[in-house]
Formats: structure tokens, C-alpha cells, sequence
């Protein structure tokens, strides 16, 4: 996900609650920067972040 895209979904969540529930590799000025973003709040997760997802995702499946 772009930056910008991010920036656009951050604006229209808001300060809302997120649970992340599924992201995306996020991409500065057309590179990846390695780190990831929420796909529904725009978030950047951090990697505690990403392994409740991980761990989470698992559970259900
Ligand atoms: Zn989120």
C-alpha cells in the first residue's frame, strides 16, 4: 500500500478503535520501507502488532 493511501485511510477512520484485522507491505515513493500498515484503520503495525495477527489468524484456521 502506498503512503498516501495510508495517509487517505487514516483520515477517513479516524481516531476509531482497530483490531487490524489484515495488512499490507507499506510503500514510500514507489519502495518498500519493510514495514506494514493496517488496511482498514492505515496504521503502521509494529512487529507486536503483526504477531497478534499472525497468532490470531492461526487460531481461526
Ligand atoms: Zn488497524
Amino acid at each position: 500500500m502506498r503512503g498516501e493511501k495510508a495517509l487517505q485511510i487514516q483520515d477517513d477512520w479516524g481516531d476509531k478503535p482497530c483490531e487490524h484485522p489484515d495488512y499490507d507491505r507499506e510503500i514510500l515513493f514507489g519502495c518498500s520501507t519493510g514495514d506494514y500498515v493496517c488496511v482498514q484503520c492505515g496504521r503502521c503495525l509494529t512487529n507486536e502488532e503483526m504477531e497478534a495477527i499472525k497468532t490470531k489468524r492461526k487460531k481461526q484456521h
